[in-house]
């Protein structure tokens, strides 16, 4: 490990004030994924900022009828949080479906945004890697590309987000508060996460100077019809090969309205608003779903070891639909696929 300062923040200002002065300084809350990047010698941080203990752990009800989430409360905390369970289901599901109890006790809303990709080559420093030395190289194209990308990837990086509740926050049309020396911003969802293109080594469109506050999700949670479903090597503790975010609002029997995001398979959450909105209007059957899940798969790029990747995720996203349109949501205590 390296040497390194340590700064605690005493208030979001002082945060913000404390990494303005040290740019290549890492704000640390629950540090589930920074130490191991740290161990593995990924992250030199000259400084760590502890966030740990700012007050920014609550989870209310905000005026447009929606919930903001503070970016300090526990992936478990939100998840079994009463608001969230009975209004936002599909959220609740997704961070159940991810890392294990421990982690989620540690893990923090905000920080589990800023997780980063699980690339094996990434963690390892012998290895050439755009995303942790740009311009080095990328293993993965011609290496073991099993879990990587088929969406959005690029000649420079074709590694994917780790994360199951971000698949979810972007199913929800969630926005990202964060604050700067310029000031508050509210970032869409979508536009939060980067595609690689030529800069791998940016995640996302957080500024230097910038610290995510909170997670605003609004009034529609598709709370009767939605599901999570999770496709992974072991049924626990893994990370997704694919994953399926699905939300319908159903006016008797045509859907009215559809969310359709997936893990696992590009460098943030997909979505494609020709996938949802060919559902609008339709009667929930197996065709109608596998068609959505043609538009939203229809410029899948495929590598050496993945292309397994492309006939699962349209199964997963035809059955993820079929479970919520029959409000029969994937348990994650219960691993068997209905
Ligand atoms: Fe690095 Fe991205 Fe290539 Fe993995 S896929 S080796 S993270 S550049």
């Amino acid at each position: 490990m390296n040497n390194f300062e340590y700064a605690r923040a005493s208030d979001v200002a002082d945060a913000v004030r404390l990494k303005a002065g040290a740019p290549d300084a890492k704000f640390i809350a629950g540090g589930t994924n920074l130490i191991d990047l740290m161990k593995y010698r990924v992250e030199q941080p000259p400084r760590l900022i502890d966030i740990s203990r700012l007050p920014l752990t609550t989870v209310e009800e905000t005026r447009a009828g929606g919930v903001r989430i503070g970016a300090l409360v526990p992936n478990s905390t939100l998840a079994y949080h009463p608001l969230i369970e009975s209004r936002y289901p599909l959220l609740a599901s997704a961070i159940l479906a991810g890392a294990s109890a421990q982690l989620r006790n540690m893990a923090s809303t905000g920080g589990n945004l800023l997780q980063r990709t699980r690339c094996a080559y990434f963690y390892d420093v012998a290895t050439p890697c755009n995303k942790r030395k740009p311009g080095a190289g990328c293993s993965a194209t011609e290496g073991l590309n099993r879990n990587h990308a088929i969406l959005g990837s690029s000649a420079a990086c074709i590694a994917t987000h780790p994360s199951d509740m971000c698949v979810a926050l972007a199913a929800l049309d969630a926005t990202v508060h964060v604050a700067g020396t310029q000031g508050e911003r509210v970032i869409a969802f979508a536009d939060f996460h980067r595609l690689p293109g030529d800069r791998p080594d940016l995640d996302n469109t957080l500024q230097a100077d910038e610290i995510i506050t909170a997670i605003e999700l609004p009034a529609q949670g598709f709370a009767a019809n939605y599901s999570y479903l999770k496709i992974r090597d072991r049924l626990s503790y893994a990370f997704a090969l694919v994953s399926v975010a699905a939300a319908l609002a159903r006016d008797g029997d045509r859907i009215a309205e559809a969310r359709l995001a997936l893990g696992g398979v590009a460098h943030k959450p997909w979505r494609s608003e020709a996938a949802e909105s060919v559902l609008r209007g339709q009667t929930p059957s197996p065709e109608a779903f596998g068609r959505a899940a043609d538009i939203l798969l229809r410029d899948a790029k495929p590598y050496r070891h993945n292309a397994f990747k492309l006939p699962l995720a349209r199964r997963a996203i035809i059955r993820t639909l079929t479970q919520a349109a029959n409000g029969t949501p994937q348990i994650q205590s219960i691993k068997t696929i209905r």
